[in-house]
C-alpha cells in the first residue's frame, strides 16, 4: 500500500470517493483535515509555510545540521555512511541510490555509524523528550501548579518537535523513523497523563499521535498493529467533548480506517460496525454545527461507506436507503461560490452515490 501522509491534509488519496471500482467504499473527502495535535502545522508540500522548530532552529539551519539526513530532512535514524565519500543518511533513505545525493560519488557500500547514531539518540533524549529525572527528583508535595504548567509547556514543545520529525520522515517514506519518533512522543504523553491526570488536551494529543502510529503501521502493511493503534486512538478521542470539530473529525476518520482494514480483511460485519460508528459521530457533529458544509459532506461519505457494505452483505434495501439519504443530503447542500474545493467534493461524492444507485437499477 502506498504510504499516505497522515499529517498533510491535502494528500489523502485513499479517501478519494471518485475512485472507479472502490474496493474501498466511499471516501473521506474531508473538509476538516487532521492537524498537528500540538498546534504545529504541517508544512505544505509547496513549502509555502516553512516549519518552525520548537527548539529554535529554523528549517534551513536544521536541515543542514550534522545530525540530520539530507534526504528526509529529519534527524538521522538507523544511519548509514556511504563508502567511500563518508556522507551519512538514514539507511532507509539512501538504499535506493547508486550515487551519493550530496557529492555524486559512486556508493560502493554503506556502513553503520553507531557513534553518530548514538549522538542523535542522545540529542533526542536530551532535547526532544520530557526531562523525567527533573520531575522525579522533585518531592511530590513540592510540585506546585505553576511547576506543572511549565513542565507541561515544555513537554508540549518537545512533543511537537518529535511529531515534526516524524512528519518529515513519513513524507520521505522513512516509516520506521516516523514510528520511532511517534512512539517516544506517545510514551511521553502517557507518562504525563499518569502524572497529571488525563486532561482533554493530553487525550486529544495522544489520540492524534496514536492515529499517526496507525497510519505508519498501515503504510508498512502491518494491519493488526494499525488496528490496535487506531482503536486506542478512538478510545482516547471518545473521552473528549464532542463539540470540537477537529477531534470529532479525527475520531470519525480513525473509525473509518479501522473499518477499511476490516473490509480489506474480508470481515464485512466488523467493517460495517466501524463505519456505522463513524457515521454516528458525524451525524452528531453535523447536528451540533449544522452550518458547516464539510460536516454534511462527511455524513454523506459515511452513508456511502455503510451502504456499500450493506450491499456487499446482501442487505440491498437498506443499502439503497443509505445511498438515497446521502444523495438527498448533498442535493440540499448549498455552498458558497468561494468553496470551490468543497463543491468539487460534493459533486464527486454525489456522482459516486448516484452511480451506486444506478448500478442496482441496471441489474
Ligand atoms: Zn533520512
Ligand atoms: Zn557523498
Amino acid at each position: 500500500m502506498k504510504p499516505v501522509c497522515p499529517f498533510v491534509k491535502a494528500s489523502r488519496p485513499e479517501d478519494a470517493p471518485s475512485r472507479k471500482h472502490q474496493k474501498e467504499p466511499g471516501a473521506d473527502p474531508a473538509g476538516v483535515s487532521p492537524k498537528c495535535p500540538f498546534g504545529y502545522d504541517a508544512p505544505a508540500d509547496s513549502g509555502a509555510i516553512s516549519p518552525k522548530c520548537p527548539l529554535g532552529y529554523d528549517s534551513q539551519t536544521f536541515k543542514l545540521g550534522p545530525l540530520s539526513c539530507m534526504l528526509c530532512q529529519a534527524l538521522l535514524f538507523d544511519c548509514a555512511k556511504c563508502v567511500p565519500c563518508s556522507h551519512v543518511f538514514c539507511k532507509a533513505c539512501i538504499w535506493r541510490f547508486k550515487d551519493c545525493p550530496l557529492c555524486g560519488a559512486d556508493i560502493e557500500s554503506t556502513e553503520a555509524d553507531p557513534n553518530l547514531q548514538s549522538t542523535v539518540d542522545r540529542f533526542i533524549e536530551g532535547h526532544g523528550r520530557i526531562k523525567r529525572s527533573h520531575v522525579e527528583n522533585v518531592d511530590k508535595e513540592e510540585v506546585s501548579a505553576k511547576e506543572t504548567v511549565i513542565y507541561e509547556d515544555v513537554s508540549l514543545e518537545r512533543g511537537a518537535f518529535l511529531v515534526q520529525q516524524a512528519m518529515r520522515a513519513f513524507r520521505a517514506q522513512n516509516v520506521e523513523s516516523a514510528k520511532s519518533r511517534l512512539t517516544l512522543c506517545a510514551e511521553d504523553i502517557r507518562d504525563q497523563i499518569v502524572r497529571t491526570g488525563s486532561t482533554s488536551e493530553l487525550c486529544s494529543q495522544l489520540g492524534a499521535v496514536l492515529g499517526m502510529l496507525g497510519d505508519c503501521c498501515r503504510a508498512i502493511g502491518d494491519a493488526p498493529s494499525a488496528v490496535t493503534y487506531f482503536e486506542e486512538s478512538v478510545e482516547f478521542l471518545q473521552k473528549l467533548p464532542a463539540d470540537d470539530m477537529e477531534i470529532t473529525h479525527t475520531l470519525s476518520v480513525s473509525l473509518n480506517k479501522i473499518g477499511d482494514l476490516k473490509y480489506y480483511d474480508g470481515d464485512l460485519q466488523a467493517a460495517r460496525s466501524y463505519y456505522d460508528r463513524s457515521l454516528n459521530v458525524r451525524r452528531d457533529a453535523a447536528k451540533q454545527s449544522p452550518d458547516v458544509p464539510s460536516q454534511i459532506l462527511d455524513v454523506a461519505v459515511s452513508l456511502a461507506k455503510v451502504a456499500d457494505v450493506d450491499r456487499s452483505l446482501g442487505n440491498e434495501n437498506i443499502a439503497i436507503q443509505g445511498f438515497q439519504e446521502g444523495i438527498k443530503l448533498l442535493e440540499s447542500l448549498t455552498l458558497k461560490s468561494e468553496d470551490i474545493g468543497l463543491e468539487q467534493r460534493r459533486q464527486s461524492v454525489l456522482e459516486f452515490l448516484k452511480n451506486q444507485l444506478a448500478e442496482k437499477e441496471a441489474k
